[in-house]
């Protein structure tokens, strides 16, 4: 079976790196399912589940948006964050949507800081449901 060299990288250093079969992404236009061969591209991510595919099983990665890298036989995502399923505390992560969903409702003057918000809840949901699936 061909597979693909994967590299998660993050401002903090390298968050994963291994050989897979298949990576699905979310990106900005939509859901991408990169085989390898796949034709190089760059693309915006959004906040979303990174799906990882090699014999039978899958990994999870929460990655808060940055961009992938496609060249036929290496994926590279560079994010602001990435985690593993074990790797995210819900508790945090619960705490952090709440206090998302506070400021989200009070008063709508603020505009950047309601986009701020959205983002971080946007965050929050995106740990608390790969967490649940570990
Ligand atoms: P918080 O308000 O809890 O800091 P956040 O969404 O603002 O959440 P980020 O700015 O996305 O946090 O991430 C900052 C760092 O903390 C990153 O290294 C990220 O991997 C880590 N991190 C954030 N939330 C969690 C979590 N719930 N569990 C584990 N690591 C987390």
């Amino acid at each position: 079976m061909k597979t693909l060299n994967v590299s998660v990288v993050t401002p903090d250093g390298p968050a994963l790196e291994g050989s897979y079969e298949m990576v699905s992404v979310r990106a900005e236009s939509g859901e991408l399912g990169i085989l390898p061969g796949h034709i190089p591209l760059v693309a915006p991510l959004t906040i979303s589940a990174v799906r990882l595919k090699k014999e039978g099983q899958t990994e999870l990665l929460a990655v808060s948006g940055g961009f992938v890298e496609v060249r036929p036989e290496q994926v590279t995502i560079l994010a602001q964050a990435a985690e593993q399923p074990s790797e995210i505390d819900v508790d945090r992560a619960k705490q952090a949507k709440e206090r998302a969903e506070q400021r989200l409702n009070m008063a709508k003057s603020e505009d950047i800081d309601q986009k701020r918000a959205e983002l971080a809840l946007q965050r929050a949901i995106n740990r608390i449901d790969i967490s649940e699936n570990r």
